[in-house]
């Protein structure tokens, strides 16, 4: 096989909503918040791991095709025609030579140099958001703290994607679909409590600006299948 183009996606990851990529319990300061973002361990700026962004357009693109394991594990089928293996990575182990070198890399996606600015200035904090959970049978509210990045802050993303001449089409849509889905979706943690809802702007294709809009293509054919799979009523 020969490796035929690089593809390289560029832009900005826009928060719409407080964003909660959480760190790890190795990094919580002492005396510090319970539930504390991921910082750049040398500036202390918030920053969107690489891992957390490939991970989660992974993870949409398995539940959308049905591709993982019974356990909920990823998919390691490593075959070719996986919508999933070839571009995502499978385990070294499990990985023929005809299958290729994982397409997709992710790179940690730093804040868009105006919004650096302001952080580092001490003009823009992580806001702290305080979530109450409700003891059912007493009322007691027992409210816990929850650390975000604010909506409006921008990341600078950077998504690598090899070509080879024998991959197929589907490969690099998969990508476009994944950030299709994850618009409608939501990345880091407490997603389902409003947390993590974002944008891809300004996105470029090989140096190519790209509309606004241009995911939505790929929005609706990736959610096109959900209603053909339906069962029809029967009547
Ligand atoms: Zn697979």
């Amino acid at each position: 096989m020969i490796l035929n183009s690089l593809k390289i996606l560029t832009g900005q990851i826009e928060v719409l909503t407080g964003l909660h990529i959480g760190a790890s319990h190795a990094d919580i300061e002492i005396g510090g918040l319970d539930n504390p973002i991921i910082k750049d361990p040398w500036t202390r700026l918030p920053y969107i791991p690489g891992s957390s962004l490939k991970g989660k357009l992974r993870s949409l693109m398995e539940m959308k095709t049905g591709k993982f394991t019974e356990d909920g594990k990823p998919c390691d089928c490593a075959e070719p025609t996986c919508p999933i293996c070839p571009v995502f990575g499978t385990s070294a182990k499990k990985r023929p030579a005809n299958l290729g070198p994982t397409r997709i890399i992710v790179r940690d996606a730093y804040l868009s140099k105006k919004w650096k600015k302001l952080f580092e200035e001490g003009e823009l904090i992580p806001e702290v958001k305080y979530e109450n959970a409700i003891n059912r049978i007493n009322g007691v509210a027992n409210p816990r703290p929850l650390e975000r990045v604010p909506a409006g802050v921008e990341f600078d993303f950077s998504i690598s994607f090899k070509v080879f001449d024998t991959d197929r089409s589907e490969y690099f849509d998969t990508v476009l679909k994944a950030m299709a889905m994850l618009e409608s979706d939501a990345l880091g943690g407490a997603g389902s409590r409003g947390c993590g809802q974002i944008r891809f702007v300004n996105v470029l294709i090989d140096n190519e600006k790209q509309a606004e809009d241009f995911l939505n293509s790929y929005r609706e054919s990736s959610c096109s299948a959900d209603t053909a799979s339906k069962p029809s009523p029967r009547s």
